[in-house]
């Protein structure tokens, strides 16, 4: 903190992350530089930040001269790529170009638990989050925050020496750290599907890879088992501990798949049914999630309390209730058939039986493939512009059971027809939202709404 006292500091980029940064560099005495693109009469939050903080703001453009001045650091809104000829100056002229984790980690004492990976971050992030408010053997209190849209300076700021922050990060984020360093760190997985070139795939992996660049022997760093080999030949000075939902890790947390529990070395921790999560990426979320618990000294007891309400992020394939032996999920956010692959996939069990809800806007994008992923879909409601596409996606399949909604409380209520009792009322629609609602937000909320009113029909 007291390297901060009087030090001259650029803030690059504002939003929600810059104006946070620019309110506690503030508090703790720093003279502050604010530059954002956006021209000053269209920019709230600069003008906010004038007014309360009575900051220097450079408003309109990303005039380099500016670096003539001899700032001590800069700290960049992790979203400014490093291709901003700010950044590439500053890195030129050798200033230390930060993001706020890097701060967050010089403000607090607390302990650090920092999750990243290509997918399963925020839902790996609330996991960790409630099993951690919920343990009653922890002393202090444990913070969210990070990429999952609470800034992390935020948390920083109120958090003591027996707390806790878990901080959920991006490549972006890591990349402007220099001293970050985790007690505990994970890695979820590395995908690269939407990277093109290798260059840049190597400079992804070491983003991510840098979350463990300070951390000792002392500390932890949970890494996927069953991607061994994506990192190469990086080094760590941290204890790994591995974990796998394909094989047994004597050493770390693992699921074994004939008995379906959630093991840690050679314990039972959790049983499959203790996770309202279905599918195999939340078996892996959850196996980092239970690492973290017993790497902190939570008993079984405390682990499995913690995540049993947890019903997964909202919109991404989240249990909603259950009603007459019918479980609800709301996956409005899957606009997409990869995001869709995911959730059917989901629900590959044996005993796995679904109705389906799914169409909204049509791009013009075929969906065949989703055919090869409709092996326990018994029935389907069909709404939206793409109605007609998914109606012969479902006869192609030899699916009889269909049913045209147009709204999607009635597309809840023909669901309810359609399904038998041990049903899984599935809504993930493959589709964007914008022919009929607002965005996927509005059309997850009101399917949420419309499953309530089921459980009670008084309140409506
Ligand atoms: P992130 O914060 O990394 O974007 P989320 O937890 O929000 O990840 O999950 C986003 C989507 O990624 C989910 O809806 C699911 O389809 C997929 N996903 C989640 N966890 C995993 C995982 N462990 N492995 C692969 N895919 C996952």
């Amino acid at each position: 903190r007291e390297s901060i006292r009087n030090k001259k500091i650029l803030v690059l980029g504002l939003a929600k992350t810059g104006v946070s940064v620019v309110q506690h560099l503030n508090a703790l005495g720093a003279i502050v530089t604010v530059n954002d693109f956006k021209p000053l009469d269209e920019n709230k939050e600069a003008q906010q930040l004038i007014d309360e903080n009575n900051a220097r703001v450079v408003a309109g453009s990303h005039p380099v001269s500016l670096l003539d001045e001899d700032f001590a650091f800069m700290v960049k809104n992790p979203g400014i790529p490093y291709t901003n000829p700010m950044v590439v100056r500053a890195l030129e002229i050798g200033l230390p170009v930060y993001t706020d984790v890097e701060l967050a980690d010089k403000m607090t004492d607390a302990m650090i638990i920092g999750i990243t990976g290509s997918n399963g971050k925020t839902t790996t992030t609330s996991l960790v989050g409630e099993m951690l408010s919920h343990a009653s053997n922890l002393s202090g209190q444990s913070f969210v925050g990070g990429n999952i849209g609470i800034p992390s300076l935020d948390i920083a700021s109120q958090a003591s020496e027996a707390d806790r922050l878990i901080l959920e990060l991006s490549s972006f984020q890591l990349m402007g750290t220099s001293e970050f360093k985790p007690h505990i760190a994970a890695i979820t997985n590395i995908y690269g599907a939407h990277l093109d070139y290798h260059g840049s795939m190597e400079e992804y992996i070491s983003a991510k890879w840098r979350i463990t660049a300070n951390q000792t022997s002392d500390d932890y760093l949970i890494l996927n088992a069953d991607q061994k080999g994506v990192f190469g030949d990086r080094q760590t000075n941290a204890t790994i501990v591995p974990f796998s939902s394909t094989s047994k890790q004597a050493d770390g947390a693992w699921f074994d798949r004939e008995t379906e529990k959630f093991m840690w070395h050679d314990e039972v921790v959790l049983d499959r049914r203790d996770l309202l999560l279905p599918g195999n990426h939340n078996v892996e979320n959850m196996l980092v999630t239970m690492a973290v618990g017993k790497l902190l000294g939570l008993s079984n007891e405390d682990i499995k309390a913690g995540i049993a309400q947890f019903h997964g992020v909202k919109h991404r394939l989240q249990f909603v209730a259950e009603i007459d032996g019918r479980r609800f999920y709301n996956d409005s956010k899957a606009t997409n058939n990869d995001a869709t692959i995911t959730a059917l996939d989901s629900f590959m069990g044996p005993n796995d039986s679904l109705v389906w809800l799914a169409g909204g806007l049509d791009r013009g994008n075929a969906i065949d493939e989703l055919g090869e992923h409709m092996t326990n879909v018994h029935a389907m409601v069909i709404s939206g512009e793409s109605a007609d596409k998914f109606q012969a996606l479902c006869q192609a399949q030899g699916i009889t059971a269909i049913a045209k909604a147009e709204w999607i409380e009635d597309a809840v209520q023909k669901a309810l027809e359609l399904s038998n009792e041990g049903d899984i009322i599935l809504l993930s629609p493959a589709s964007a939202s914008w022919d009929q609602y607002p965005n996927f937000e509005n059309r997850g909320d009101r399917y949420i709404k419309a499953i309530e009113a089921l459980a009670n029909p008084d309140s409506l």
